[in-house]
């Protein structure tokens, strides 16, 4: 099934990149709950952590690398950040194609709601 961010990742929903790779690609949340929120996706289109296996060690690992350069472009790296991805319905998983969150520019509180 093709998700909102396959269809960005074709180009037929335009979005605001941040960055990208031959992994990854990274762009600004439509709807920011902090002064910087950025998405990062797979280019393959996997649902979220409990669709993949050893095979997608490489993947996995591109996606929290890219979270790092995008901390760092965005400027929040020295301040402090925090990494999210949601899984399924209990985890607040609104769109089915894997995502990480990259939220910061303000302070968060732990737990989360
Ligand atoms: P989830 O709740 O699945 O973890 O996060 C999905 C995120 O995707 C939400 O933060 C939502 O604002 C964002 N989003 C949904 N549709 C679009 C879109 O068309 N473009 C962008 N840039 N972000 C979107």
């Amino acid at each position: 099934m093709t998700t909102i961010f396959g269809k960005i990742l074709k180009g037929d929903i335009p979005c605001t990149k941040v960055y990208e790779d031959d992994w990854v690609l990274a762009f600004d949340d439509v709807a920011p709950q902090a002064p910087v929120h950025v998405l990062i996706i797979p280019k393959i289109p996997l649902v979220n952590l409990n669709d993949v296996d050893e095979s997608h060690e490489k993947v996995l690992g591109r996606l929290l690398l890219a979270a790092r350069i995008v901390a760092a472009k965005k400027g929040v790296a020295t301040a402090g950040y925090r990494v999210v991805m949601n899984n399924g319905e209990n985890g607040g998983q609104s769109v089915y194609h894997m995502h990480v969150h990259v939220m910061g520019g303000r302070a968060f509180a732990w737990p989360p709601g």
